[in-house]
């Protein structure tokens, strides 16, 4: 198919064996690429009941059908595999230069099993495929391993790497790419590491088809010209997704101290303006971007100094408010620590806020730190990131489960305070006084993730609903009452969210193009068929959408026994406790309205009252008949 590469390449790392496959044209049509690829492919070829760590377990990095072409922010990349973090289904992308380089070499898709007898790499250059020694990589940091292999293989080839955490299969270790992209969430690096594969490189030097390419020119063009003029263009940015940090505290919405609260008195010291005025030295941004949100600067702290990209949003609201760090310059140097180590910045930060709330309450022992920790305080963080990162003493192995199993663990009610669902952390939002974006985290397919859908705007009463008019269309000071919506109606708004934000993983561009700026999802329909030959409308997008979040739920039945509604639900803080201070003092939502949304949701989903799809909702997307050994077990 035009748009494609039009091959899968499939590496055994145990045997050697290299293949390339023809990319199917059916799994094109019917899945599209990106996320749609990943969820079709672990649930056809992983063997049920794989432990994250087996050497069957697959490593896959997927394109996209845009990735690549000349159009706006089309350079993500998508992975997948069975989460160490959760043991459910995991995808995480990443932008950044690497989806289009690997689509030039030829490739579309990469699977990857087995497990290599000693430390290697995986080598690509267009045709020549190689998995290589690495030891002289093993144990440095993500980004100086990174820099290593540019020195040595050449400046032209893209470059995926994992840390230390990665190595020591710490089960939030990500996957870093141009010194400071990372594919964050649910593991991915750490099943690298359990391969024992250091990096993947690649360098290709072909081109990919289009069905019309002068079209296909003139309409990539036309997006950019369009995106330009966007009112969002110019105001959203210069700061990137650090810029809601005042707006996001000022509604009372920010995790603060182990989200026990949710609101800080210094978000002027960590918020986008600070990022500019004390951090940045350039903009950075992923492959044909218009729109660099990307910042790449240099810290200076009492631990040392260090040049990095970000803080984005939520390494600032889980290390400046969950963690509670004082300024944008220690936000960073943690942020730094995290992409050396090749850990999470958002699951490395919430596992050091949970460390510091069980040692307030006497539940893990200095002598068992190594030192006194608490809220606020660099180098206390730092310490719990060191050990959690390098698996250091017991301890550090403990936390380097994350907090669901630590807390299983240490008990004495720390279940209560440890922050996640199903297993990942929560991110950057405390959504006690927002009840839609509660249910987004709790129905989220791969754990508590607000990329799934993010619908905050349809909680704060009278406020917008894209980022750019939160920033600039005065809705700072909206101090709110609950904006008074139905179960049903977040419902609504959570699943038409879950289903545009993986239409952009399936095509493989990045989504803040529209949800920053507002570029119209239409243009996406007709760039894909320009570009592919296949007509295909938004709505048609959408469907493939629905079928993707069927299939990754699916994924989590067959994987894990008895999940349903209790893999739901977010930890007791949110439902038992009210928020006791700040402009949200009092809010909370109780288990029995957590049920009303559930309830809402599954239904409104077509799936039954504990949350399990139907047989006819998986025919009415196309799914039964991949479904019918587990039906039929049923
Ligand atoms: S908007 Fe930001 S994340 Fe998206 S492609 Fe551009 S630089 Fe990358």
């Amino acid at each position: 198919m035009f748009g494609y590469a039009g091959k899968i390449l499939r590496i055994n790392l145990t045997t050697r064996e290299i293949v390339k496959d023809i990319l199917p044209e059916k799994m094109c049509v019917e899945f599209i690429g990106g996320r749609g690829f990943v969820a079709k492919t672990l649930y056809e070829e992983l063997p049920p009941g794989t432990h994250p760590f087996d050497e069957n377990n697959l490593f896959i990095i997927a394109t996209g059908p845009l990735s690549g072409h000349f159009l706006p922010a089309s350079g993500k990349t998508h992975f997948g595999s069975k989460s160490p973090a959760t043991g459910g289904y995991a995808d995480s992308n990443m932008g950044g230069h690497f989806g289009p380089a690997l689509k030039y070499a030829g490739y579309d898709m990469v699977v990857i099993t087995g497990k290599a007898e000693t430390p290697s790499f995986v080598f690509i250059e267009d045709d020549k495929i190689d998995i290589r020694p690495a030891a002289a990589y093993w144990g440095k940091g993500a980004l100086t391993c990174e820099a290593m292999m540019k020195k040595d293989l050449g400046e032209d080839f893209q470059i995926l790497t994992i840390g230390p955490a990665g190595e020591k299969k710490v089960n939030f270790a990500c996957i870093s790419h141009d010194f400071g992209r990372q594919a964050g969430r649910t593991g991915m690096g750490a099943v690298l590491g359990s391969k024992n594969i250091k990096a993947v490189a690649v360098k290709g030097t072909g081109s990919i088809l289009a069905a019309d390419v002068k079209k296909a020119f003139a309409l990539g063009k036309e997006a950019f010209r369009k995106v330009s003029e966007k009112p969002g263009f110019k105001g959203w940015t210069p700061e990137g997704t650090a810029g809601i940090t005042d707006w996001i505290n000022e509604v009372g919405a920010f995790p603060a101290r182990n989200f026990k609260t949710s609101h800080i008195g210094h978000s002027s010291m960590i918020n986008g303006k600070k990022v500019l005025e004390r951090l940045k030295i350039t903009d950075k941004g992923c492959y044909c971007c218009p729109t660099p949100c990307g910042k790449y600067g240099h810290t200076q702290t009492i631990l040392g100094s260090a040049f990095m990209e970000g803080p984005e949003f939520e390494t600032i609201s889980l290390f400046g408010g969950s963690c509670l760090l004082k300024t944008i310059e220690e936000v960073a140097y943690a942020n730094y620590l995290c992409d050396e180590l090749g850990i999470d910045t958002i699951s490395g930060a919430s596992t050091a806020a949970f460390a510091i709330e069980c040692f307030e309450k006497g539940l893990i022992a200095e002598k068992d730190i190594g030192r006194p920790v608490e809220f606020g305080d660099l180098e206390s963080v730092v310490h719990l990131l060191n050990l959690m990162g390098q698996r250091e003493n017991s301890l550090g192995d403990l936390l380097s489960q994350g907090v669901k199993i630590a807390s299983e663990k240490i008990k004495n009610g720390s279940e209560k305070f440890a922050i996640h669902v199903k297993g990942l952390e929560w991110t950057g939002y405390e959504c006690r006084n927002a009840p839609s974006m509660m249910l987004a985290y709790m129905t989220a397919d791969v754990g508590a993730h607000h990329n799934r859908a993010w619908v905050m705007g349809h909680d704060v009463v009278g406020a917008a609903t894209n980022v750019h008019d939160l920033i600039t269309g005065g809705t700072h000071n909206e101090k709110r009452p609950r904006a008074v919506i139905s179960p049903e109606d977040s419902a609504q708004y959570v699943i038409e969210s879950q289903h545009i934000r993986p239409a952009f993983d399936l095509l493989g561009c990045c989504r803040l193009q529209l949800m920053e700026l507002g570029f119209e999802v239409e243009n996406y329909a007709e760039l894909y068929s320009v570009i592919t030959g296949e007509k295909i409308t938004w709505e048609d997008l959408i469907r493939v959408s629905e079928k993707v979040w069927n299939l990754t739920r699916m994924f989590w039945v067959r994987e894990m026994k008895n999940f349903g509604r209790n893999m739901d639900y977010p930890p007791p803080r949110f439902y038992e406790e009210l928020i006791p201070g700040g402009p949200c003092k009092g809010y909370g939502i109780s288990l029995d309205d957590m049920d009303r949304l559930l309830d809402a949701y599954y239904a409104a989903r077509g799936w039954d009252n504990n949350g399990l799809p139907t047989r006819e909702t998986l025919e009415r997307v196309g799914l039964a008949h991949m479904m019918e050994p587990l039906l039929k077990g049923n």
